[in-house]
């Protein structure tokens, strides 16, 4: 490597550099934040999104946005962060960024969860997971392979699951973090829950609750509405009650992380004071439930809550009202399905546009390498593209070669016949380098008549025969139709860098030299070392 291609470290560098190593730390600090300290991400990540724009570090700032949309779909705005995670999504593709790219994956993944398309949150929670860097933060890694884990769950293929939920927790318990623990096996519970299982899911509650007192601190909402869940499998329904009792408790420690979660734990101490037959409890808990569901517009919260209602009428021989409050429900569910509909529609549409955007750019790149008259690779790609190809050459000891080709006497057919004439043999050079430009072997026009060959991995003697091979097809070529009789013909220059790193400019210009031997020698002839 040349010194020129070291960034200066100079000492005008120096506290912006140490600046966004600080920002990055204090992301990283905030994307390892437990699911309890949702609600203290939102202020330092737009902070630090403010400051990262000022530096120019989009990558910081794409990471801060991912974290407030984050707490934005986890608060129930699911539309638009769904939206704001396919443009990230987008954007770190683009970019290359696998970190990111992993971390918006699971983003989307938790948007199609929320609106009920399993296969794609399973799409994208696989991609969350494989795009992930090795060396990324081990409580990062478990989170990605818990996200993964409910996916599987979803889909049906509950062995998978279990594996990723198995590894997931081992993750959280060599980290020795509580928390994380305690959300892992609080999704393995719930998931026993749902699969019937109930000594299994009382083992995962009983551990739940033993990490939490061991390490000293609440369980969520979501956590206790788990284990009441579990509880009431058996009917234990005064049990579950306690157990969400501390939720309820005005200035409770309880965290309720996830915008439904004290709604839903409200939800669920009304249906097991109902089942105990507690039934003006019941309604206490219920209405709170309701209010709280009206008051921060979960409308899923709100449906289940007249479903409760209506199960509470029922169970005291209200049945008339029952029946009022069940229609209501069933309204209120259709509803809601069809605005999840929309939603994923929407956020799909965003997905498009960001894709499509994204089409439209590499075509403009492609667009800016690409020769106009012939096709080939211009002068700039080579630019581009040359220096990489004799540093990976020379890293993998392997030869490389180059050879300029100059069409003989051309400016004889423009002046005999005419410029359009000599554009038609310039395309149709094109066509025949274009051919034989097999493998990873680059055809480019570098200006005028004068081509480039690069051709990787090939040592003096290959990258000479190649060339002799397109002398012979170029001068082969029925040209009548263009020319009328004059010849068309090829002078090539060719050399073979093997020993180690070269510079572009001393190769090319040794190509340049045996060119001029040839032109020298007589034309129509290829000349190597
Ligand atoms: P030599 O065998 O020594 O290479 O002779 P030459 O005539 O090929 O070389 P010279 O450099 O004298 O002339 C090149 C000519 O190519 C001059 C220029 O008008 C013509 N030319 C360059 N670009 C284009 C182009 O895009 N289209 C056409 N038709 N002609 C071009
Ligand atoms: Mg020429
Ligand atoms: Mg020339």
């Amino acid at each position: 490597m040349t010194t020129e291609a070291i960034a200066p470290a100079g000492p005008a560098m120096a506290p912006a550099d140490g600046e966004v190593a600080r920002l990055a730390a204090a992301v990283s600090e905030l994307e390892g934040r437990p699911v309890s300290a949702l609600r203290t991400l939102t202020e330092p990540a737009t902070e630090i999104m403010r400051r990262a724009e000022e530096l120019g570090e989009a990558d910081l700032v794409q990471r801060c946005r991912l974290l407030v949309i984050c707490v934005m779909m986890r608060e129930g705005q699911i539309e638009d962060g769904g939206r704001q995670a396919h443009q990230i999504l987008a954007w770190a593709q683009q970019q290359g960024s696998s970190y990111l790219l992993a971390r918006a994956h699971r983003e989307v993944s938790l948007f199609y969860r929320l609106v009920g398309d399993v296969s794609s949150a399973h799409t994208h929670a696989l991609q969350g997971l494989s795009c992930l860097p090795e060396d990324a933060e081990l409580g990062i890694r478990a989170r990605h392979l818990l996200t993964l884990a409910i996916a599987l769950d979803e889909n049906g293929h509950s062995a998978d699951g279990d594996r990723r939920f198995a590894e997931s927790l081992d993750i959280a318990m060599a980290l020795a973090d509580g928390e994380l623990i305690a959300q892992v096996l609080n999704n393995m519970a719930y998931t026993a829950f749902e699969r019937d299982d109930e000594p299994l899911a009382l083992q995962y509650c009983r551990q739940m609750r033993e990490v939490a007192a061991e390490q000293d601190f609440p369980l969520s909402a979501g956590q206790l509405d788990t284990i009441a869940r579990v509880e009431m499998m058996s009917g234990d329904y005064d049990r579950a009650a306690v157990t969400l009792a501390p939720v309820l408790e005005p200035g409770s420690r309880v965290a309720g992380n996830e915008g439904d979660a004290l709604a839903t734990c409200l939800l669920t101490m009304a249906e097991t004071l109902r089942l105990g037959h507690r039934y003006a409890e019941a309604q206490v808990a219920l209405d709170a439930g309701a209010a709280m569901a009206e008051e921060r517009n979960l409308r899923l919260i709100r449906a289940q809550a007249r479903e409760g209602q209506a199960a509470l009428y029922a169970d005291t021989g209200r049945y008339r009202e029952a029946y009022e409050e069940h229609r209501v429900f069933y309204a209120e569910a259709t509803a809601l399905h069809s605005a999840q509909r929309e939603a994923r529609a929407h956020a799909l549409q965003a997905a498009y546009d960001a894709t499509e955007a994204r089409r439209v750019s590499e075509e403009l790149r492609e667009l800016a390498h690409r020769d106009a008259l012939t096709g080939l690779y211009n002068r700039r790609y080579v630019d581009e593209r040359l220096p990489a190809l004799l540093a990976e050459a020379a890293t993998r000891r392997t030869p490389i070669s180059l050879a300029i080709v100059d069409l003989d006497h051309f400016k004889r057919i423009n002046d005999t016949l005419s410029h359009n004439t000599g554009d038609t043999v310039l395309r149709q050079i094109g066509q025949l380098l274009a051919e034989a430009a097999i493998g990873r072997t680059i055809a480019a026009r570098l200006g005028g008549e004068e081509f480039l060959l690069i051709f990787p991995d090939a040592d003096a003697r290959e990258a000479q025969l190649r060339c002799e091979e397109l002398r012979l097809k170029v001068r082969g070529h029925d040209w009548s139709a263009v020319t009328h009789g004059l010849p068309v013909t090829t002078s090539i220059g060719v050399t073979t860098a093997t020993d180690g790193p070269h510079a572009v400019s001393d190769l090319l210009e040794r190509a340049d030299q045996h060119l001029y031997t040839a032109k020298r020698g007589g034309r129509d002839r290829v000349v190597g070392a």
